[in-house]
């Protein structure tokens, strides 16, 4: 078997859904879980999750295989649904969905379900991609509260920049004066409104990066928010190689060595979803030590500088990100975030859930 590996910590998911309720203890937990759990497998982070109160994904598929796995928990839709077959089948298994867009509002008045559904109306508070504009609020969720299908309704709207200096404050304001008035249970915070925006909690939070042990606030690390990385990215060197001065490493030939180095060859490469854009000098550690890949990463492969690590040769093994690198430093050294890196990792790699 190919030495690449992606060990799942089913602890680190219980730490880290406790940190969420100690940062927002009177809210319910809406654990985020789409895009195939943020990479770590759907059903593999439904196990470490299995105390939240809810999860939210994106496709009527994810849900299903939720239900079909034995959750009871309130299922979210988080785009709602495409058309009336899926929103039957949704109704069907109790799943709940987002309503963004008055077709959506159509397509439930003209339904006939199983059973009524429960709906979350979303507000567009400035990210300007889903939702009701603040003014349009009240006439849809009135439209909602009036229409036979709809069995509750819950208000949501997701912040743009709850990450970031303009904060949350604009949008808060916005979305209190659409909801005016309104009973409905709230559900607006993400991780980082949940860590940075305690005045955003109300009913329901949706963390979703912060549950990975990653964060979502690029200037400020994981292990600051007391979180533990779930994802542990790992792999073995397969070959070493020694190069002279003046020899260069691997396609393109961007790394040319100043000294004699060492180089050790990574089984993980750009189709284990290891970024290629990831520079020279990423932080990486071969047996336990802290060093930086070299050159070009490849589809199969990745370089990295064993000189100062004499033990290393052929079998040791090497973290991509995990308990010593963080998979926010990996992100930072290639100018994204820990959410993408996290997410592209590929179906070719072994995944083992411990
Ligand atoms: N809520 C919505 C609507 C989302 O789209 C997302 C993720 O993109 C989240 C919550 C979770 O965000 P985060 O991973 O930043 O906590």
């Amino acid at each position: 078997m190919r030495p690449i590996t992606a060990t799942i910590h089913l602890a680190a998911l219980q730490h880290n859904l406790r940190r969420v309720r100690d940062y927002a203890p009177h809210a319910r937990t809406m654990a985020v879980v789409k895009a195939n759990g943020y990479g770590h497998g759907l059903l593999n982070v439904a196990r470490g999750l299995a105390e939240a109160d809810g999860f939210a994904v994106l496709r009527l598929q994810e849900a299903l295989e939720l239900r079909a796995a034995g959750y009871q928990q309130t299922l979210l839709l988080l785009e709602g649904v495409f058309e009336s077959t899926e929103l039957n089948a949704a109704a069907d298994a109790g799943v709940s969905i987002v309503v963004h867009a008055e077709h959506q509002i159509a397509m439930l008045e003209q339904a006939s379900l199983p059973v009524p559904i429960a709906v979350f109306v979303k507000m567009n508070t400035g990210m300007n991609r889903l939702g009701f504009v603040p003014q349009a609020f009240a006439s849809a969720v009135a439209r909602l509260a009036a229409c036979p299908q709809v069995s509750s309704i819950t208000l949501m709207t997701h912040f743009a920049t709850a990450d970031e200096a303009p904060g949350i404050a604009s949008a808060l304001q916005r979305f209190e004066a659409g909801a005016a008035g309104m009973q409905y249970p709230k559900s607006l915070a993400n991780s980082a409104a949940i860590l940075r925006h305690p005045e955003s909690h109300a009913d329901w939070v949706r963390p979703g990066i912060m549950l990975y042990g990653a964060t979502p606030v690029q200037s400020v690390t994981a292990a600051h928010f007391g979180l533990q990385a779930v994802m542990h990215l790992q792999s073995e060197l397969i070959a070493v190689q020694t190069l002279p001065p003046g020899e260069s490493l691997g396609y393109g030939a961007t790394f040319v060595a100043e000294r004699e180095t060492r180089v050790g060859i990574v089984a993980c490469g750009y189709a284990d979803g290891y970024p290629r854009h990831a520079p020279g000098g990423t932080p990486i550690a071969v047996a336990g030590q802290v060093s930086k890949t070299l050159g070009r990463v490849s589809m199969d492969m990745l370089f990295v500088d064993i000189t100062d690590i004499p033990a290393a040769d052929i079998g040791s093994p090497v973290e991509l990100w995990g308990a010593t690198i963080p998979v926010d430093a990996v992100a930072e050294a290639c100018g994204t975030v820990g959410y993408e890196l996290l997410c592209a990792v590929t179906s070719r790699v072994n995944f083992k859930v411990v």
